[in-house]
């Protein structure tokens, strides 16, 4: 039997040459296909006479395992290169630019609340603050509201108990301030306050500013400048502004304060009900009532409040109608401010 040796070896060139596993694969099956060089002669290993049977098994025994040793050796080294390749062409650009950030902003109430802070010191008030949980004393008995009071009814008081209770107005924030301190006193009292109401125009936690000035010889004409002059600053120096008597217990005379409408330049739209006039506060002189309750001398000392919902002059100011967008937290609405 003759086998050309030479021939079949010169698979360890062909192993050596492969540029790529593909390519060494095909030199596989070349040679150990079933059709390959090797496979055949191991087909002719029947044929071959009894005496040379033996060497003849082991001269391919020891081609296939030469062969698998090489193609391993070189398989791996291909493997190898092909990988690397593979990573470099996909490597990251880290020069490139990112996804942009989302930052934050101010919510649209704190923004006006800010304002209307800024305002007010600039003109000499200081910020006064006090208990959310607040005293049914503070809230109502001192700013003469008693028990029975029909001005109780006006509005609906979440109770935590008998004497406590989420503050309806920030008011109490004044009383507190008069018990604690002797006159001049000129502070605003700015925060959260609770009612149960919800609706296009109520929700149950809302922002309040109230104002409070004592010292002797104030006038109504003092209180009318300040709020002239603060909602001059608010809306624009041009705004027609106006008193009308009203009602509130802790004060006498109260009056409400309207604003010219600037949705429609007094001109009257559906949001000033034609009027052409925008009620935005409320106010009076001190009733000495709460003077006498905080043990202040009525002969000496005069004093004004004032009140305002800062929802309702942040939607004056942004043509907002529903109050309750505020409290959605609905981005698309957000984003506008
Ligand atoms: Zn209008």
């Amino acid at each position: 039997m003759q086998v050309d040796l030479q021939t079949i070896r010169q698979f360890e060139q062909e192993i050596a040459q492969a540029s790529s596993t593909q390519q060494l694969y095909e030199v596989k099956v070349k040679y150990l296909g079933k059709k390959g060089i090797i496979s055949e002669l191991s087909k002719q290993l029947k044929d071959v006479p009894n005496d040379q049977k033996k060497e003849f098994g082991m001269m391919i025994g020891e081609l296939r395992s030469s062969f698998e040793s090489q193609y391993e050796v070189q398989e791996k080294k291909l493997a190898q290169a092909e990988l690397s390749a593979k990573l470099t062409g996909e490597s990251l650009d880290i020069t490139m630019s990112g996804l942009p950030m989302n930052s934050g902003s101010i919510h649209p109430i704190m923004s006006v609340y800010y304002e209307i802070v800024n305002i007010f010191t600039s003109m000499g008030f200081e910020v006064a603050v006090g208990p959310e949980a607040e005293l049914d004393l503070f809230n109502f008995e001192m700013l003469n509201i008693p028990k029975e009071h029909p001005a109780r009814d006006m509005q609906d008081t979440f109770y935590i108990s008998e004497d406590i209770l989420l503050r309806t107005h920030t008011s109490p924030v004044q009383a507190r301030t008069m018990q604690s301190q002797q006159p001049p006193i000129k502070i605003i009292a700015p925060g959260k306050v609770y009612r149960c109401d919800y609706d296009l125009t109520h929700t149950p936690m809302f922002h309040q500013v109230e104002g409070l000035l004592v010292d002797k010889d104030v006038t109504f004409g003092d209180l009318k400048g300040t709020l002239t002059e603060f909602i001059q600053r608010m809306f624009g120096k041009d705004i027609p502004v106006r008193f009308r008597p009203s009602f509130f217990p802790f004060t006498e005379p109260s009056a409400e304060v309207d604003m010219g409408c600037v949705i429609c330049g007094c001109k009257g739209c559906r949001v000033c009900k034609g009027t052409g006039w925008l009620e935005i506060l409320g106010c009076g002189m001190v009733n000495n009532e709460v003077f006498k309750h905080a043990g202040y001398d009525t002969d000496i000392y005069r004093g004004f409040a004032f009140g305002m919902g800062i929802e309702r002059i942040t939607m004056l100011k942004y043509g907002i109608g529903d109050l309750r967008s505020f409290f959605e937290n609905n981005l698309k609405f957000l984003r506008q401010f």
